[in-house]
């Protein structure tokens, strides 16, 4: 079978030995052609997702040491660096991780940079994890300025419908931390990064007043890692 790789949502600041999860139960209509066949249910996720308090679980913890293409995806070591995350869904799983931290080195006493995630989902009342807890709190502490995108109800996210659109909207900011030095992540499925790098390739465009092969070969200099979940 093949393995599941999910992303650890907590930090090792806000507790060494525990580690969340945050996944979305994978379920969608099944392409067969036989009639009402039942719906396509994700093996790894409907797993998780049915476990009970006390299961015993084979899994792994795999360093991102270990695999070059995902060892850029860290926060970076100075705490005052800003970081800007795109992300939609599910994927804002290592940015929780990545807040959590900070906000622990701040509780710390530690000078930490500006965050800003951009976030798409459906709506707010649907899918906007963590916007009730964590999110808010973040956001009330100062540490965090959330950009959200809602698909199906744009009208309550500047009429912004995915996060790319949002970026897009929002570009001042993002030119803005790019030049404070920031470092940049995208966290989601192929189509999300796929959005966001094309956003940014047109935000350099009109910054720097460059064609495509300029943008992306500026791109290549930014501080920007991505982890893609398919
Ligand atoms: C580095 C990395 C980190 C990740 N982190 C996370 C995370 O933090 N959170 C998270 O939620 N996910 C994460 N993922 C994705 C996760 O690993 C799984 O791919 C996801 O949970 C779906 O797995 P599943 O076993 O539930 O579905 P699967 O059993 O693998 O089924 C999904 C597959 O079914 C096929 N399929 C899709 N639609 C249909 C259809 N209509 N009919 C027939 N076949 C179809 C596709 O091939 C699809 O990939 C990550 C992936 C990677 C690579």
């Amino acid at each position: 079978m093949r393995v599941r790789q999910y992303s650890i949502s907590s930090s090792p600041l806000w507790n060494s030995r525990h580690v969340s999860l945050t996944f979305s139960v994978f379920e969608r209509p099944s392409l067969s052609i036989y009639d009402s066949p039942p719906p396509l249910l994700g093996v790894g996720s409907n797993y998780l997702a049915n476990l009970l308090p006390g299961d015993r679980v084979l899994m792994a913890v795999r360093h991102c040491k270990s695999n070059p293409s995902t060892y850029a995806f860290r926060l970076p070591e100075d705490a005052s660096t800003p970081v800007v995350m795109f992300c939609a869904g599910s994927g804002i799983a290592p940015m929780r991780g990545f807040i959590q931290e900070r906000a622990a080195q701040r509780a710390s006493g530690c000078e930490v940079g500006k965050m800003i995630l951009f976030f798409g989902c459906r709506a707010p009342e649907l899918d906007f994890l963590y916007a009730e807890t964590d999110i808010r709190e973040w956001v009330r502490l100062g540490l965090l300025d959330v950009r959200s995108a809602f698909s199906r109800k744009p009208q309550e996210s500047e009429g912004c419908v995915y996060v790319q659109h949002r970026v897009w909207h929002d570009r001042a900011d993002v030119v803005a931390a790019y030049k404070n030095g920031a470092s940049f992540f995208t966290c989601g499925s192929s189509a999300v990064a796929k959005g966001v790098k094309a956003t940014l390739l047109e935000i350099i465009k009109e910054a720097e007043n460059c064609d495509d092969t300029e943008a992306a070969t500026r791109l290549k200099t930014i501080k920007y890692a991505t982890e893609i979940f398919e």
